[in-house]
């Protein structure tokens, strides 16, 4: 589908205070005018009221880092899909690649988080990607296609409703970005995945991230199968952030 618009969103990741944030928001709700994509910002929980009366009427959607993948109860500090909603919530990341090393979350658990996500009407952000080790073992695509698996089936919902963000973990934070091509190679395995699963797959987006910054960005939008971007360290600041979108054409 060629008219379908890229997707920037932005991971603030655990950074952030109420006049950083402040300052932040009203540098990008500044520049926005003549964006053409879409654009999120993932911030951390206790800001979401903050970021949605700031963003509110604006381009800039709100987006969440986790989600939990129970419903309700006695899950001492978790936060549901609903209480999401309730703060107008339109994307939450799930699966992020420091969620899955850090906070030990499998596939499964990664999956559950996509069906609650998508069973209170907010858009799932599924992350995939593999780590240095695995790509030097030549494992890249057996370990995406195994995290993508467990998202595609979900009950009830088409794999359509979903985003898709490759993220190698090697390219995280470090300023060594994939190189288009590698970043492509990977996106069009997970393409055809989604293909063989859905009628819908050119509709999907496929996000690429890790490292992605003002002055790479053009580069790995234009590649065929790459429909925006999640970009940690610059969504920090306005300008790169900013930039990136501009690249999202
Ligand atoms: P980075 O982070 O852009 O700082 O590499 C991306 C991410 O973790 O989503």
């Amino acid at each position: 589908m060629k008219n379908k618009r890229k997707l920037i969103a932005g991971n603030w990741k655990m950074n952030g205070s109420l006049a950083a944030n402040d300052a932040l928001l009203k540098g990008i709700l500044a520049g926005l005018a003549d964006a053409v994509c879409d654009v999120a910002v993932a911030v951390p929980a206790p800001y979401l009221a903050q970021v949605q009366a700031a963003a509110l009427g604006s381009l800039v959607a709100v987006a969440a880092q986790d989600v939990s993948q129970h419903e309700a109860g006695a899950y001492t500090g978790e936060v549901s899909a609903a209480m999401l909603k309730d703060f107008g919530v339109r994307y939450a990341l799930v699966g992020h690649s420091e969620r899955r090393q850090y906070h030990g979350e499998t596939d499964v658990v990664v999956a559950e988080k996509a069906q609650r996500a998508l069973a209170a009407g907010i858009t799932p952000i599924v992350c995939v990607g593999e780590t240095l080790q695995e790509r030097e073992a030549g494992q890249t695509e057996v370990v995406v296609k195994r995290q993508l698996a467990a998202v595609i089936h979900l009950n009830g919902h088409c794999i359509s409703e979903v985003v898709v963000a490759y993220e190698p973990v090697w390219a995280i934070g470090t300023g060594r970005t994939a190189s288009p091509e590698q970043a492509q190679a990977v996106h069009a395995v997970l393409r055809a995945q989604l293909s063989a699963a859905s009628e819908h797959a050119d509709r999907i987006r496929l996000l690429y991230g890790g490292s992605m910054n003002a002055a790479n960005a053009a580069q790995l939008l234009s590649q065929p199968d790459i429909d925006g971007g999640l970009v940690g360290g610059a969504s920090l600041k306005a300008p790169d952030f900013l930039q990136i979108i501009a690249a999202a054409r």
